[in-house]
């Protein structure tokens, strides 16, 4: 399954987002998935509503629970660096 950054659709990679391979595009609709999927990965921006990622995963656990976020995101709007 290719994300909408692979297919070019116009979106953006949301400031907030932390430095690295993950990041939340501006296709987010703010569902609130990913931060129960992955606690302590994503966080919200209540003032703009959008998830964005706080800190990137950094073992096998959060990783797996990064894949499963991006599996299930309604929007497609987390996106990999790889
Ligand atoms: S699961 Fe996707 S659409 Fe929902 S809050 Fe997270 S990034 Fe946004």
């Amino acid at each position: 399954m290719f994300g909408a950054a692979e297919i070019g659709f116009m979106t953006h990679k949301i400031s907030d987002n932390t430095k690295g391979r993950f990041y939340v595009d501006t296709n987010c609709i703010n569902c609130s998935i990913c931060c129960e999927i992955a606690p302590g990965i994503f966080a919200t921006n209540h003032e703009q509503g959008y998830e964005y990622v706080l800190r990137q995963p950094d073992n096998k656990k959060e990783l797996a629970w990064m894949a499963e976020a991006m599996d299930v995101c309604p929007a497609r709007a987390i996106q990999d660096n790889g």
